[in-house]
């Protein structure tokens, strides 16, 4: 792995330093500038008379300045990773643009999920592109779908430049941008322009939760559709064959950080945001409680949806409606859209994929159990400096297996791929290896005490 140099401090000289613009970088977030105001008022009404100029002014100005500020950042240096300056920027530690980030994807969501008519305008604006796609007007959710795909794609780019010293994320990356933009968004508008059920053929139950609902079978089935058979064949597919075998071979890498979009917003647009996980003992904790209970819930409020459809008793009618209704709003609008990406730039990546994803959680207790995936460590290389846990966007210790020279299978690892990267000394690997003997290493079953980091 090659690890650039980096700048040293004179004895007593401030190692936080604050990273200063050259001209690129400047013109860069001048374009940003001028792209987003563009936006907002064409979101206010200004386009209305030319959505398509409108559109491609705005985004094309957001993409050309993110791109030329990634190029004016990145491919001005060696390749290799550089951290010095992540500490002390306000963007990456929770400072003022932080907040300020963090309040615009908030209020964003917060519109999205329920005052939708404010984004009337911007439908509009996607309006060229949706019937170009799927020969109808831009509903919300196709607007929301584009901007998704727009930024995995812009900041995929960024990544792309900021690794390219690493094939591993080289290639993850552009998985990344290919599953969005073919699973996630051409799939389901071309869908929609032949007549189909718009669906995003890289979620599936529990995540897609609604997809094994009675109703939605019932939808999926109907006369009307000649691919909803398919379609939902594709689905329950994945979720009882291909999670189980695909995270046999490969662990919950293959979906979590090369497949599914959440993992892909995370990774790219969400990078710079990544250290601020919790590594606590307690987060830990909560983690382990939170994201299996969000699992039993989803587990119970299908099973009762199916009692009710074969049995018609009333009590499960109004349990299990009430039930499905409450997940929809508080789990899926407030945790996994507002909360979990909205608090990126202060909680870190994969508040959602962590605390709350029934998906992750299933496939963290297979990869935990019934698979090949490990990270191995040579404990004798490590030198302590803690790259690998303050870069793990899942919050583990990664040090603390590698001073013991343990490999590494928490059912949390997303097999991100970052540990490795940032890891100096090249200590830390990710592998599928054979079963036995995949928990080697010195077993040190001294817990950490209350307060001190989790492993
Ligand atoms: S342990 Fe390494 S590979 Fe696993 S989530 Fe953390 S940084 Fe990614
Ligand atoms: S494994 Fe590597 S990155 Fe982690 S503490 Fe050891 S030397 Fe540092």
């Amino acid at each position: 792995m090659t690890q650039s140099p980096v700048p040293t401090s004179k004895p007593g000289e401030q190692t936080t330093k604050k990273r200063q613009l050259n001209l690129g970088q400047t013109i860069s977030l001048i374009a940003v500038a001028i792209g987003g105001l563009t936006l907002m008022v064409g979101v206010a009404g200004g386009g209305d008379a030319y959505p398509l100029l409108f559109l491609l002014s705005a985004f094309g100005l957001i993409a050309a300045g993110g791109l030329g500020h990634a190029a004016a950042t990145f491919l001005t240096r060696p390749p290799g990773i550089r951290n010095e300056y992540t500490m002390s920027q306000g963007l990456t530690r929770r400072g003022t643009i932080a907040i300020l980030i963090a309040i615009v994807f908030v209020t964003f969501y917060i519109v999205y999920y329920w005052f939708d008519s404010a984004l009337t305008n911007l439908n509009a604006m996607m309006n060229p592109l949706s019937q170009m796609l799927r020969r109808k007007n831009a509903s919300i959710y196709f607007t929301y779908a584009a901007l998704y795909t727009f930024a995995i794609l812009v900041m995929g780019a960024r990544a792309f430049m900021k690794y390219r010293h690493s094939g591993y994320h080289q290639i993850r990356t552009t998985v990344n941008m290919g599953a969005q933009l073919i699973a996630a968004f051409l799939i389901p508008a071309f869908l929609v322009a032949i007549n189909e059920p718009e669906k995003y053929v890289n979620y599936f139950w529990p995540l897609s939760q609604k997809d094994l609902f009675p109703s939605t079978v019932d939808y999926m089935l109907s006369e009307e559709f000649k691919l909803g058979g398919f379609l939902l064949f594709w689905s329950a597919g994945l979720s009882f064959i291909g999670v189980p075998v695909l995270t046999y071979f490969f662990g919950k890498r293959w979906y979590c950080s090369w497949v599914c979009g959440c993992g892909a917003l995370a990774n790219t647009m969400g990078d710079q945001w990544r250290h601020l996980s919790d590594k606590r003992l307690g987060a830990w904790k909560f983690e382990r409680f939170s994201i299996y209970s969000v699992l039993l819930l989803i587990a119970g409020i299908t099973a009762m949806l199916w009692i009710h459809e074969l049995t018609g008793g009333a009590l499960t009618e109004s349990l299990s409606t009430g039930a499905k209704h409450w997940y929809g709003i508080l789990i899926m609008s407030v945790w996994a859209g507002a909360v979990g990406t909205g608090f990126y730039p202060i909680l870190g990546t994969r508040i959602w994929c962590r605390f709350g994803c029934p998906l992750a959680a299933m496939l963290g207790i297979l990869q935990k159990f019934f698979s090949r995936f490990r990270i191995t460590t040579n404990g004798s290389q490590c030198m302590s400096c803690g790259n690998c846990s303050a870069y793990c966007e899942m919050g583990i210790n990664v040090k603390w297996y590698a001073q013991r020279g343990q490999n590494i299978i928490r059912a949390s690892c997303v097999g991100c791929g970052m540990c490795a990267a940032v890891c100096p000394r090249g200590v830390l690997s990710l592998e599928n290896g054979p079963r036995n003997n995949r928990y080697r290493g010195t077993i040190d079953l001294a817990r950490p005490t209350k307060g001190r980091q989790a492993p």
